[in-house]
């Protein structure tokens, strides 16, 4: 496999309203590593996950997809912006995010769902994405609901759902935000069976959860984010098994 990572961040910052809620987070996914991003409410996780596909936009730092850095320029309110639009809609065609709250289309079908973006951002022929979407359809176990609307499923259903559409893409790296805290408790186990399954495949992830067992298990690397800063971070193993930040140690006890 490549060396070049899928995700390489480099001295992240962002701030809203002058207050800095990233500074300076440097991390790198290489292709099948799983990195898990554990810390309190507030301590920046999804606004990293976002900077990732610039859905927000950084103050400062660098962030390459595949060794491609985004093109970025200084804009008016001092944040960074997008040089080349173009170049952004390129890179993030190949980067899936996959949301706490779903995000599915009310108005199209599970396999239109998953086949928008093939067809519409990728350029793929409709009967090849078609074809596709049924495949990953079947993987996440929604084998039989190709035909429904997103409000006939459950919310286990809908994150598979989720999760499908982003395959069908096939990533450089998924990003999940959270991906089972909107479910009820019952339905949390079906859509971590997926993501496990993914990390098994080696898919390139980059993983916000609390689930701290299942971090703990299908994590290459772990790193916990405090007030915006990597306090600590290293083999899943050692970061639950012996952590060294009393931070860490109290959020383990919280939340595990
Ligand atoms: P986490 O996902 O770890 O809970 P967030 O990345 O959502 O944390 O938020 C980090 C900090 O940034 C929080 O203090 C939050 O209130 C603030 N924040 C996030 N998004 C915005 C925004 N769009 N405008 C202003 N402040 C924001
Ligand atoms: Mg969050």
């Amino acid at each position: 496999m490549s060396d070049v990572p899928a995700v390489q961040v480099e001295n992240l910052h962002k701030q809203f309203g002058g207050v800095e809620v990233l500074k300076g987070v440097s991390l790198a996914a290489r292709p099948g590593d799983v990195v898990a991003i554990i810390g309190g409410s507030g301590s920046g996780k999804s606004t990293l996950l976002r900077c990732i596909n610039l859905l927000e936009r950084p103050s400062a730092g660098r962030i390459s997809i595949r060794g491609e850095a985004y093109n970025l320029r200084r804009g008016r309110d001092g944040d960074l912006e997008a040089a080349d639009r173009r170049q952004v809609q390129r890179i993030r065609a190949h980067l899936g995010m996959v949301f706490q709250s779903f995000n599915l289309w009310p108005h199209r079908t599970v396999l239109g769902n998953v086949m928008e973006a093939p067809v519409h951002v990728l350029g793929v022929p409709r009967a090849e994405a078609e074809a596709r979407a049924r495949e990953v359809l079947i993987r996440v176990g929604l084998g039989a609901k190709l035909d429904a609307w997103p409000s006939q499923l459950s919310g286990g259903q809908q994150q598979r759902a989720a999760i499908a559409r982003v395959l069908a893409v096939d990533p450089a790296a998924m990003l999940f935000d959270e991906p089972t805290s909107a479910l009820d408790p019952e339905l949390v186990g079906e859509v971590l069976a997926v993501i496990r399954e993914l990390a098994r495949e080696k898919r390139t992830m980059i993983l916000v959860t609390h689930e701290m067992k299942f971090a703990r298990d299908v994590a290459s690397h772990v790193i916990f984010l405090r007030q915006g800063r990597i306090e600590e971070e290293g083999p899943p193993e050692r970061v639950f098994g012996d952590p060294k930040s009393v931070h860490l140690q109290q959020f383990i006890r919280a939340v595990g």
